[in-house]
């Protein structure tokens, strides 16, 4: 039976690793949130992020514009906060409303601000392995990987999926950590005989149920980056929990694993980016 790996806890620990720091700077830190429109998943990320801020002892300054906010108001607000001394850190939550230019927009957030590490500076000195700021999904998951004793070195590690802010970063620092990384997506051919070599499992495909037992080698460790909502609106991840919680050595529950992580790492990404504004 899997080590469940508590996210939640760990995310509490680094939380409060955060505040401690925080406490001993010259000033608050400062994080800009802006919200377009009514998304109510993207309501509830934001809230969550404001009440990490409020525990972390960080100002939140939220901006919530209507939906028919134009790419030139968003922009122009992105422009006074990149200027604004108060402000260590810019989050635009995702997505936008249609008609609006996410990839503009993200480009238009100073680096230096950008504590999502979604801007293309931020990428590529994540890249090249002198990044300024890690991707907290991914980085939440390599944290858990080091919390719990996991190492990478020379591990086969497959990654499920190759989004920008997910599965492509997840394995640059799965590759950065010295793993073997193999990358799948929807066009992968045989997923389950690549699956079942894995040491290290990550799955970011969002669909419940992708991940089942047969797929998963015995003593793998799962991490479950997915957050959907099974037939009856319950949260849930990709893996099958409780068959595969059978044979893994450690796993991610969901919720209580990589959600948790995600907010934290913020929090810690936007410690760095205080750090580095009042060096
Ligand atoms: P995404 O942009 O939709 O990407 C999904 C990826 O999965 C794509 O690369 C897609 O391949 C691949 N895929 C789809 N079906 C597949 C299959 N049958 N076999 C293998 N790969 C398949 O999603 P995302 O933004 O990366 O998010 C992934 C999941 O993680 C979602 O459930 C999301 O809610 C969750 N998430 C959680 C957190 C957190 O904090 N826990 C943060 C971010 C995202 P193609 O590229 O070929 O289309």
């Amino acid at each position: 039976m899997a080590i469940r790996i508590d996210g939640k806890a760990l995310a509490a620990k680094v939380k409060a690793q955060v505040r401690e720091e925080a406490a001993l700077l010259p000033r608050k830190i400062g994080l800009a949130v802006i919200l377009v429109g009514e998304n109510p998943a993207s309501k509830v990320y934001v809230a969550g992020k404001e009440k990490d801020c409020a525990e972390c002892g960080i100002q939140s300054f939220p901006h919530k514009l209507p939906a028919e906010t134009t790419q030139e108001e968003l922009l122009g607000l992105i422009g006074v906060l990149n200027a604004d001394p108060a402000v260590d850190g810019i989050l635009v939550q995702l997505p936008l409303p249609d008609g609006l230019d996410e990839g503009e927009v993200i480009n238009a957030i100073a680096p230096h601000k950008d504590v999502d590490c979604f801007h293309p500076v931020n990428v590529g000195k994540m890249s090249i392995g002198r990044p300024a700021f890690l991707p907290c999904t991914p980085a939440g998951c390599m944290e858990m990987l080091k919390e719990y004793g996991i190492h990478v070195s020379g591990k086969r590690c497959v990654v499920l999926g190759r989004s920008n802010i997910v599965g492509k970063p997840m394995a640059m620092l799965l590759t950065a950590a010295d793993g073997t990384v193999t990358v799948c997506h929807s066009r992968t051919k045989d997923l389950a005989a690549i699956t079942r070599e894995a040491d290290i499992l990550v799955s970011a495909i969002g669909k419940t149920g992708a991940v089942t037992a047969d797929m998963v080698k015995e003593g793998a460790v799962v991490i479950d980056v997915a957050m959907n909502r099974d037939e009856n609106g319950k949260l849930c991840g990709d893996v099958d929990f409780a068959a595969v919680e059978a044979k893994a050595s450690y796993i991610t529950p969901v919720p209580g694993g990589v959600g948790p992580m995600t907010r934290a790492m913020l929090m810690r990404n936007l410690l760095t980016a205080a750090k580095a504004h009042l060096a």
